[in-house]
């Protein structure tokens, strides 16, 4: 258990003359389910990740209620709400903008108690659903950053474990020991590295030199928990330095090796992807798998075509080669989307029919593929990825030229 030093439960109230925040830059549907639960007669806050990005001047990507209701109380609360039971019960409130339906998570107040279900061994926690306190529920969360509670009604920020002087001073800091959290929950150490990179804060050189120590906890992690981090790393804008810091402390060996064979290539795939988060697109995580993966299948394929296989064929000799998909953390449904992306791309290479291209263009990942052709540089030649380009938005009679012309000599049908 988590021995809370008294100091670090000292209650801060900052008050909206110190912090600065505005109420009007809180969810309004988020600060009316504070209001009806405390109407209700019970504690309620805004917490967590929303209260940290006000302060660094982010928008924030959700607003989370923290509260001493239990996920019952809450459920009866609202009526467009659901109990989601997944590692704890939390309970999700539905809200309606006109066709858009926005998720509010509530979760109740916990804490970190002997009662906490956790392995003899390892120290790592495995069930808790104690509930708390909202002093016990910030010490249990993972940096002081994250653990700041807002109260809409006075406006104050609620800080007891100094989050709020921590973000001023751009520091990420671990609650409690690294020996005990990091071997509790070894998520934690990817959190730190996504939080500290994305957020500009700094993490001390003690906390950072037990990385690479408890990186090993992180294989005991299920794959999907792991997927799902590394999914946040990928969509956190500042992904290329998340996973270049990832390597740099073993941590990727342990659960992603595939990142220290991905090379230039991959970090480039991760730039781009910071670039289109920049400009607000989506990013599409099979094409950031396959360009994980893409050096050791490219070399069999590239070899195969030099013996005289065909593109396609030799991307399917290739991917079996490369044994690929092999054991990792990236669920099948992706795996196979990237396959696909590689076979569209092995389809761009070599001879071309009007009825070939009909069936290329008509894929719905062919954007995609031209995104990947593109980065491939000269794996595949850059003419060709500027062709297909060009033949997507030429016309009838302009793609029949096209064609002829890229295979000389051989009819159109
Ligand atoms: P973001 O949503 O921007 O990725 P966040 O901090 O909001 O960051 P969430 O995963 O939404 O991250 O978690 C919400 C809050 O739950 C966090 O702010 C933190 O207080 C707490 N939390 C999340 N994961 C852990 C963990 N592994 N250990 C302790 N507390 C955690
Ligand atoms: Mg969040």
């Amino acid at each position: 258990m988590i021995r809370v030093p008294k100091w670090l439960k000292r209650t801060n109230r900052i008050p909206v003359k110190k912090h600065g925040i505005a109420l009007a830059m809180f969810d309004e549907d988020a600060v009316s389910a504070v209001r009806r639960l405390q109407k209700a007669g019970f504690e309620a806050y805004v917490v967590g990740g929303a209260v940290r990005d006000l302060l660094l001047d982010i928008v924030p990507k959700d607003f989370d209620i923290s509260t001493n209701a239990t996920p019952t109380e809450v459920r009866r609360l609202f009526r467009r709400s659901r109990i989601i039971g997944r590692r704890f019960q939390i309970v999700h409130l539905y809200f309606y903008r006109g066709k858009k339906m926005r998720i509010i998570e509530v979760t109740t107040f916990r804490a970190d108690g002997d009662e906490v279900i956790s392995d003899e061994n390892s120290g790592r926690i495995l069930q808790d659903n104690l509930f708390g306190s909202a002093s016990d529920d910030a010490v249990r969360r993972d940096f002081t950053c994250n653990a700041l509670f807002y109260e809409p009604t006075t406006e104050n920020i609620i800080d007891y474990t100094g989050g709020y002087d921590d973000i001023r001073r751009g520091r990420l800091r671990l609650i409690g020991a690294p020996a005990i959290r990091f071997r509790q929950d070894p998520v934690r150490l990817l959190r730190a590295l996504r939080l500290g990179v994305k957020l500009n804060l700094t993490i001390s050189q003690a906390t950072q030199k037990t990385f690479a120590l408890y990186a090993p906890l992180l294989t005991a992690i299920t794959t999907s928990r792991l997927f799902d981090e590394f999914a946040k790393i990928i969509n956190s804008g500042a992904s290329a330095n998340i996973i270049q810091r990832c390597a740099e402390c073993g941590i990727t060996d342990h659960i992603l090796p595939a990142v220290s064979s991905g090379g230039d290539f991959f970090m480039n795939a991760l730039k781009k992807a910071d670039l289109r988060h920049q400009s607000g697109k989506d990013i599409s995580l099979s094409f950031i798998i396959a360009a994980l993966f893409w050096m050791p299948v490219r070399c069999r394929w590239l070899a195969l075509q030099q013996e005289g296989m065909l593109s396609v064929a030799a991307m399917e000799q290739a991917l079996e080669a490369a044994n690929f998909p092999a054991n990792n953390i990236v669920p099948r449904r992706v795996v196979a989307r990237a396959v696909d992306l590689y076979f569209l791309v092995a389809r761009f290479v070599g001879k071309v029919t009007l009825r070939r291209t009909r069936g290329v263009l008509r894929n719905p990942l062919f954007d995609r593929a031209i995104a990947f052709g593109t980065l491939c540089g000269g794996d595949i030649e850059p003419e060709v990825v500027q062709w297909w380009s060009d033949y997507q938005l030429a016309g009838d009679d302009e793609r029949k030229t096209m064609i002829a012309t890229k295979n000389p000599g051989t009819p159109n049908r």
